[in-house]
C-alpha cells in the first residue's frame, strides 16, 4: 500500500525531527497534499491511526491541508486554480498549462514537545 510507505518515511522522518531538536514526543504533524499528488488523504490518515501506535507519533494529530491544483497558462498567462477535474483554463479554456502547485506532499511543520 502506497500510504504506509509515506507514513512509515514520515515517522522516519518525525523521529529525526526530534533528535535534532532535543524533544521527546510528537504534538502535532501538518501535512499539505496536493490534489494532484495521487496520495487519497482519507487513506494516508488510516495508515497513520494504524502505523502511529509505539512509535514517536502516538500521541500525534495528523493535521492535512488539501492543495489545489495551481495551474499558469501559457496562452493566455492568467494564473487559475483548477476546481474540476478538467485540465483546462477557466479562462481561455486552453489545455496549454503549465502546473504551479498542487503536484506534491510534503511535511510543512511540526508541534513537538
Ligand atoms: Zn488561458
Amino acid at each position: 500500500m502506497h500510504e504506509l510507505s509515506i507514513v512509515i518515511d514520515l515517522v522516519a522522518l518525525c523521529e529525526e525531527n526530534l533528535r535534532k531538536n532535543n524533544k521527546s514526543k510528537i504534538e502535532e504533524v501538518h501535512l499539505k497534499i496536493g490534489r494532484l499528488s495521487g496520495v487519497e488523504p482519507h487513506l494516508l490518515k488510516s495508515a497513520y491511526d494504524v502505523y502511529k501506535k509505539e512509535t514517536v507519533c502516538e500521541n500525534a494529530k495528523l493535521i492535512i491541508n488539501l492543495q489545489d491544483i495551481v495551474v499558469k497558462c501559457n496562452s493566455c498567462e492568467k494564473e487559475s486554480i483548477l476546481k474540476k477535474n478538467e485540465f483546462l483554463c477557466p479562462k481561455c479554456g486552453s489545455n496549454d498549462l503549465e502546473v504551479l502547485d498542487g503536484e506534491d506532499m510534503y511535511l510543512m511543520s511540526l508541534t513537538m514537545s
